[in-house]
């Protein structure tokens, strides 16, 4: 571990909280208390505790800001060059990577996941930055022939103020997949970070202004999902919204924004099955399936929350993916185990729901099922990361998104019934395939009804690579070139000649 990193832990358990930490709104290159004044609280996970303070924003916050991103579109940001466009973001990557360590240990503070996965997000969002970097200059049109007597031609054009509410599983990852592509297409951004974790969103937006950004391109808003994120889903201003959250906000931001006819990305919930055929490689599955459910303790959209497997290895995999669960080190995520804490006792209150019903009906738990505390504190919002076996395709932790450390295990008795049990619920957002057999792998990738197929390695693909849903998991796409398509409206031309 590194002397910064080992600094920041050392400050922390000696103080309770972080100096220098961003507490005010982020609008026109300026941090600001809330028009009202007021201030909310967010906590460490790991110890329950409240460690910083930041603004409680509401509706005339969301008008500042709003106001601000406009005329940053309209005077500024729409006129850069988009090879300075690229070369800004650039420097926002590399302003990433030189504060890597002080952003992955306030993640890890304000969400609770483990030290290590915090660097993964950290590190994800450089990429992002960099890979759209290299798009700005590459939204290209295209002519369109029509004859001798026309010349017709399309332009790539940015769709304008866009606005980006972001949930609390992944606060920067998720953050920097939509403002990257929106501010390489010549967008500006308002950003709502989600209550529980607003800190890292206000360091990025600093971030990005010592890269050069201008004042007013990137703003970023505080306070709760009614007083800030309504408002600003409704602002007639904005013109693309890009949601990561649960089905029923998507819902109430999608009717926000019809009123305005605005555009909207909904990355929503999911319930991805990894699907393991008979012929699998064991033991590299049972290792993936663990990841694929219990990283970032199971706080995941695209985890991997169900198993549906063929009867013939399903005793032996759950036996050996039991076993491995067991042996899994939790605790404060900056003493860096495998698995952190649960991001909210709301949350953890939702998650011990799902079990304790699912144990009252008589579903069988292979391993784990209780809320537990970090051993060496005696505190935290924990969950013990828990197998349900052998669940009915109806049973509710099949068919509900519990969002925490909790593997839905179905059996299956054919290829074919694997294929209706991951097609089974009202989800369509990943799904892992299992199998050393090529030709049934690309047959299940072809008839599973989801956004994103892993074969034989669960989460493989990357910034690279398009992310969205199908049926209740949403629609549209971020990352890959695929993201870039929000923020941009076609305009063709076409002259008499
Ligand atoms: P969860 O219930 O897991 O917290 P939500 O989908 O409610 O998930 O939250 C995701 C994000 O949406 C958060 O930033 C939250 O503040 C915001 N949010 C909640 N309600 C609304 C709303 N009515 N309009 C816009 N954003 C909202």
């Amino acid at each position: 571990m590194s002397s910064i990193t080992e600094q920041l832990i050392g400050e922390y358990f000696a103080t309770g909280t972080l100096a220098g930490l961003p507490s005010g709104h982020f609008i026109d290159g300026k941090s600001r208390p809330a028009a009202t004044g007021r201030t909310m609280e967010t906590f460490d996970p790991g110890t329950t505790k409240v460690f910083a303070q930041f603004a409680a924003g509401d509706a005339e916050d969301v008008e500042a800001a709003v106001a601000s991103s406009d005329r940053a579109f309209r005077d500024c940001w729409r006129k850069v060059a988009p090879a300075e466009r690229g070369r800004i973001l650039q420097r926002a990557a590399e302003g990433i990577r030189a504060n890597a360590e002080r952003l992955a240990v306030v993640e890890t503070l304000d969400n609770g996941k483990s030290l290590a996965e915090a660097q993964g997000d950290i590190r994800s969002a450089a990429r992002l930055f960099e890979y759209y970097a290299g798009a700005a200059d590459k939204l290209q049109g295209e002519t369109i022939p029509l004859g001798m007597d026309y010349l017709s031609y399309t332009s790539l054009e940015p769709v304008g103020v866009t606005a980006h509410i972001i949930p609390w599983n992944y606060p920067t990852s998720t953050m920097v997949r939509g403002i990257a592509p929106a501010l390489a297409a010549g967008c500006t951004v308002v950003v709502k970070p989600a209550e529980q974790t607003p800190l890292t969103a206000l360091m990025l937006a600093e971030i990005l202004r010592d890269a050069g950004l201008p004042d007013g391109v990137c703003n970023v808003l505080t306070g709760t999902g009614t007083a800030v994120g309504a408002p600003l889903v409704a602002h007639a201003k904005v013109r693309h919204i890009t949601f990561t959250g649960s089905v029923n906000t998507g819902s109430l931001v999608m009717q926000a924004a019809a009123r305005n006819i605005t555009s909207v990305t909904l990355e929503l919930g999911g319930k991805s099955p990894a699907v393991m055929l008979a012929d699998c490689d064991i033991d590299a599955a049972v290792e993936d399936v663990l990841w694929a459910i219990f990283s970032n303790s199971g706080q995941t959209c695209s985890a991997g929350s169900r198993l549906v497997i063929e009867r013939s290895i399903h005793a032996e995999f759950v036996e050996r993916l039991a076993a491995r669960t067991r042996k899994l080190s939790f605790g404060h995520g900056l003493r860096n185990p495998e698995i952190g804490a649960i991001s909210s006792q709301e949350q953890l209150n939702k998650i011990a729901g799902y079990v304790d019903e699912a144990k009252s009906r008589g579903v069988r738990v292979a391993v784990g099922g209780s809320r537990t505390v970090d051993q060496a504190s005696g505190s935290g919002w924990f969950f013990q990361p828990t197998i349900l076996d052998d669940v009915g395709p109806l049973d509710v932790v099949v068919q509900e998104e519990i969002f925490g450390p909790v593997l839905s295990v179905q059996i299956a008795d054919s290829a074919e019934q694997a294929l209706e049990l991951a097609n089974g619920t009202a989800f369509g957002l990943a799904a892992g395939i299992y199998t050393r057999d090529i030709k049934k792998a690309l047959r299940l990738a072809r008839d599973i009804d989801a956004g994103q197929i892993y074969i034989n390695e669960y989460y493989a693909g990357g910034v690279e690579t398009p992310f969205g849903g199908n049926k209740l998991s949403g629609f549209g796409r971020e990352k890959g070139l695929e993201g870039l398509r929000a923020y941009c409206r076609v305009k063709s031309v076409t002259a008499r000649i």
